[in-house]
């Protein structure tokens, strides 16, 4: 689906970095773009293999370049472009860098033809903890909980 003509110039970037990160070997076929105004204001590719770093999705990335381009730990009132739809742990850093709306090309599904499997976490992450392949286990909570409390009786805690 073809939304507008600068919806879908910022997309065909996205698609572009997407290619330059398996056509460098760099990593899998995913490239991300962060929008503000009408303007890329940031840009990332998938670097997992060149970084070694299993976190170095293209969504992130343009999130890492957008933020320090920016100063700001904040991307709120920017939306993010992305080759495919995003894995979970992107989606979490969209959260967290407060984006206002995903745009995506290949679905999971799509993705998934390829080898790429991410149906797989969104599966795991649906289910109880106790149920995951990873376990989970709590261990002392009450001393990590002053470390919480020593942070909140900081006078000037930065609030994010
Ligand atoms: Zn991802």
């Amino acid at each position: 689906m073809s939304l507008s003509a600068e919806a879908d110039g910022f997309m065909r970037r996205a698609l572009e970095l997407g290619r330059h990160a398996a056509d460098s070997g760099e990593g899998g076929p995913f490239g991300a773009v962060i929008v503000r105004d009408g303007a890329i204001v940031g840009e990332g590719w998938n670097r997992v293999i060149a970084s070694s770093d299993p976190t170095a999705h293209g969504e992130v990335m343009a999130i890492r370049d957008a933020c320090a381009q920016a100063g700001l730990f904040s991307l709120e009132g920017c939306d993010i472009y992305t080759s495919g739809e995003p894995c979970p742990m992107c989606l979490g850093a969209i959260y967290w860098a407060r984006l206002r709306h995903v745009y995506f090309g290949f679905s999971i599904a799509d993705a998934e033809r390829v080898g790429f499997d991410d149906r797989r976490f969104y599966t795991e992450l649906a289910l109880p903890a106790a149920q995951r392949k990873i376990g989970q286990t709590q261990i002392l909570g009450e001393e990590a909980c002053d470390v919480l409390d020593a942070y909140l009786n900081q006078p000037d805690h930065p609030a994010y």
